[in-house]
């Protein structure tokens, strides 16, 4: 570990990436806007850790942003890619995988009966949505702000300025007539809910929500909330969506509706379904199910959907997790690193709270529990940066925002929780 701290190669490879690639990269939050700096280019990793072009090494809690729950490399992971790549990669044809691993998702997620397996998380809430609009013959679907459900036009919007009620687009390129159609309410607000249901009377053809919202760090679902989801939408004739691309085998193998006991009519799944490979999923009923083509005339199709490579990954990752005890173990470590974190704030005394909510967890500059997205205070970003570099500096791999979840995967070893609290206390002192 020659962690001095160099990052001139990687700084070479940016300047290089940023002529040809939009801003160096290929999904925007990895460029470090946020954080300021260059980010490391990675060349390779094992288990918990990742080493950059420069050979730094540091520990890591992105884990490629949820995917690698076994940590980076897992050797039945590998073994099942390099098995599948052998016999051929893609085929446009059915196989044996793709029904295994439904079966899988089928047997664990208690509300789904049926699974379509897709490319990548947007494309199963983009998919889950045409369903449930062909499904109640509505076009409004409900947000919550702070939640993120991929890149798709009709998730790509903000609460208007002023009245609750209108959307506004939060990208250009977004059209007014799509974001027309989608409503949008503070997480964890039933009242913001129900006055946006009620004025939007017979509309609503689902509520959309992550079960824990972990797209601003980590904020569990009040007592009563998704309840009060399940409720309402049985009221209204609204069909409710848990979007567990993150929480799906993370927060328990059945995911979040496992653990609070909510059943969602469609549920969307990706990032740990694919091992690392690209791969995502909407399940629900098989009634429902049966209204996507060929059974039915929604039409929604892919040429890599299926893809034998992802498959094999994704079964590999879902076999391990099976095993007794995983869940056990990465509650035991993740518990370990929020009760040594709060030490370390308590000694450090800097305003700071940590949420957690299985292998989920955020460490928020402030000293006040955050329920939706309009808790965080702007003055968080200032002091993540500081933090954030510190840690950095020093080995560990953190999110280059302060509105991101740290992922604990199973590959994180004591001694990489001791280290992660040590290297803590002294960047909470420079997080001032
Ligand atoms: C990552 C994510 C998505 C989008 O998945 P991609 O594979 O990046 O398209 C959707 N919903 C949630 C909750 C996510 O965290």
């Amino acid at each position: 570990m020659t962690n001095g701290f160099s990052l001139q190669r990687s700084e070479e490879f940016f300047r290089k990436a940023e002529k040809v690639i939009p801003g160096g990269v290929n999904s925007p939050v990895r460029a470090f806007g946020a954080v300021g700096g260059t980010p490391p280019f990675i060349s390779s990793a094992k288990g918990s850790k990742i080493y950059d072009v420069d050979g730094n090494e540091y520990i890591d809690y992105v884990c490629s942003w949820g995917p690698l729950i076994l940590g980076h490399a897992h050797p039945v992971v590998v073994a099942a890619i390099k098995d599948a790549a052998e016999k051929g990669s893609s085929f446009g044809a059915p196989t044996e995988n793709e029904f295994l691993l439904a079966e899988k998702i089928v047997e664990a997620v208690p509300s789904i009966e049926k699974v379509r397996l897709v490319s990548s998380g947007t494309e199963a809430t983009m998919s889950a949505v045409r369903l449930v609009r062909a499904a109640t013959g509505r076009d409004k679907i409900l947000k919550f702000t702070g939640c993120y459900h991929g890149h798709a036009d009709s998730f790509l919007v903000q609460a208007g300025s002023g009245a609750l009620t209108l959307g506004e687009p939060s990208s250009p390129g977004v059209p007014i007539g799509v974001t027309a159609d989608t409503l949008v309410a503070p997480y964890n607000d039933l009242d913001s809910l129900d006055k946006l249901l009620s004025d939007n009377k017979g509309e609503v053809a689902a509520i959309i929500v992550e079960p824990v919202a972990a797209n601003m760090g980590c904020v569990p679902p009040k007592e009563g909330f998704l309840e009060g989801l399940r409720e309402r939408c049985d009221l209204n004739g609204t069909m409710l969506i848990f979007d567990e691309v993150i929480t799906g085998f993370r927060v328990a193998f059945g995911g979040a509706q496992e653990l609070y006991d909510v059943m969602p009519d469609i549920t969307t799944l990706g990032k740990i379904i694919g091992g690392g490979l690209p791969v995502g999923a909407y399940g629900g009923k098989a009634e429902l199910m049966d209204m996507i083509a060929p059974v039915g005339s929604v039409y929604q199709a892919g040429t890599l959907s299926g893809n034998p490579l992802a498959t094999s990954a994704g079964l590999a990752v879902l076999n391990e997790l099976s095993k007794p005890g995983t869940y056990e173990k990465l509650e035991q470590r993740s518990s370990d690193l929020e009760l040594g974190l709060i030490d370390a704030i308590e000694t450090v005394k800097v305003d700071a709270t940590v949420q957690r909510v299985g292998s989920l967890l955020c460490l928020y500059f402030t000293d006040k529990p955050i329920k939706k997205l309009e808790d965080i205070p702007d003055s968080v970003s200032g002091r993540y940066k500081r933090y954030f570099h510190s840690m950095l500096d020093s080995g560990i791999y953190l999110a280059p925002s302060a509105y991101e979840a740290m992922f604990i995967s199973l590959a994180h070893s004591s001694e990489d929780i001791e280290v992660t609290i040590k290297k803590s206390v002294f960047a909470l002192e420079k997080s001032r």
